[in-house]
């Protein structure tokens, strides 16, 4: 058997192309396969499928999975047919080994697609020594694809998490729509404001959903988010899930914190996660030394990060009536605190009180949106370097999405 007949079989390759030669440069650290159509050859028009012969070619190359350490790369003139039904024209035809525009093949793409889900792109960038824009171009295009085929036509159970992306600019936040149910990222958006919602709701329509059918929602505290929402989906029951309502405390908390530092350096250096942690997370030494800064003086942060403990209990409740009961005693305390912010936190709650307490009726589950927002937060990670906020949605669909990518486009066997 010829090298190039081998290759061809490797690679996949059926008539009528053909693998016509293999060249091998270790100076260049290159494998350079050209690939050729045998004469006579008839290719399927692709836009009625009929079949016709080559009209003219244009050279391509795409780029292959490495050979060893060399890099891989494929060569062919693909033809153009001239299709004899009225109507379709002069059109260029779809090779089996690579998707219509891109200069990469299947193969090369479908492992930039496994590797992303863990590996951030610009280190793939500098593996495979193709820039990062050409990628972020894959990933986009695969995520497109396997998300045109989604249903969302039994969304019924919403949740919403709004992540700040960036720094510097307006459109910092992006949001993200999560089904409850599938657990998995519906739809991501960049701003945090009703408009987000109108385009959720545009989403969820193009899918097959119905905003109609959306029961609960369980959203952040902002007030234009919850407007949009509400706005949106007409049906739903507006929930404010234990994560925004303990992540809102523990950003209050944390802001106490950090102007108290200034004041006592000396107590309060380093102890922003002693007082974010849950108690029951620390390590031994850790619960002493912030013991022994609760007990040292009558600090702002030690009254917060009560408040805080205290409202996290509220979620022990094992009914509405129980919760409501903790909550009122919680909000008692904290209205009267001598501490803006707590105040502030205090005439949240009350104006959330419906959406706080419905948690306790509607059980939504607030531990899959503590989950997923850690799945984002390595999407932010995985995106980083890159201005732009499409990158991370992109990515955050391949993390979270539960997206089928087979169904996208078929590997060749
Ligand atoms: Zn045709």
């Amino acid at each position: 058997m010829q090298p190039e007949a081998l290759f061809g079989i490797a690679l996949g390759i059926t008539p009528p192309w053909e693998v016509t030669s293999v060249a091998f440069s270790k100076e260049s650290n290159r494998l350079d396969i050209t690939i050729d159509f045998q004469r006579g050859a008839t290719f399927a028009c692709p836009v009625c499928g009929s079949p016709a012969p080559a009209y003219d070619t244009t050279e391509k190359e795409w780029r292959h999975l490495n050979f060893f350490q060399y890099e891989a790369y494929l060569h062919a003139r693909v033809p153009r047919v001239n299709c004899p039904n009225e109507g379709c024209g002069v059109k260029q035809v779809t090779v089996p080994w690579a998707r219509a525009g891109s200069g990469f093949t299947l193969l090369f793409e479908a492992l930039v697609m496994a590797m992303c889900r863990d590996l951030p792109v610009k280190v793939m960038s500098r593996l495979f020594t193709v820039t990062d824009t050409r990628l972020w171009r894959v990933i986009q295009a695969y995520v497109d694809k396997a998300r045109a085929t989604e249903d969302y036509s039994d969304v019924t159970r919403i949740g919403a998490d709004e992540t700040f992306a960036k720094r510097g600019r307006d459109d910092n936040f992006v949001t993200f729509f999560f089904d409850l149910d599938k657990r998995k990222l519906l739809f991501g958006t960049k701003g945090k404001d009703n408009e987000t919602a109108k385009r959720f709701v545009a989403d969820l329509e193009a899918h097959g959903g119905d905003p109609e059918k959306v029961t609960d929602a369980a959203i952040d505290m902002s007030k234009a988010f919850i407007k949009g929402v509400k706005e949106q989906l007409p049906n739903a029951v507006v929930t404010f899930d234990p994560f925004h309502v303990i992540k809102l405390m523990n950003d209050k908390l944390a802001k106490i914190r950090a102007d108290e530092a200034r004041l006592f350096p000396a107590i309060l250096k380093k102890s922003r996660y002693l007082f974010l942690k849950n108690p029951e997370n620390l390590s031994e030494s850790e619960g002493q030394r912030l013991d022994a800064i609760i007990a040292s003086q009558n600090l702002k942060s030690s009254e917060a990060y009560l408040h805080k403990l205290n409202l996290q209990n509220v979620y022990f409740a094992e009914s509405r009536t129980e919760a409501e009961n903790l909550l009122t005693r919680w909000h008692r305390k904290a209205a009267k605190s001598s501490i803006h912010l707590i105040r502030n936190m205090a005439e949240t709650v009350k104006e959330h009180w419906n959406g706080i307490l419905s948690h306790f009726e509607s059980k939504l589950t607030s531990g899959f949106l503590e989950g997923i927002n850690s799945l984002i937060q390595s999407a932010k990670t995985r995106a980083r370097g890159y201005r732009n906020l499409d990158n991370m949605i992109a990515i955050a669909y391949v993390i979270a999405g539960k997206l089928n990518f087979k169904s996208v486009h078929p590997l060749p066997t």
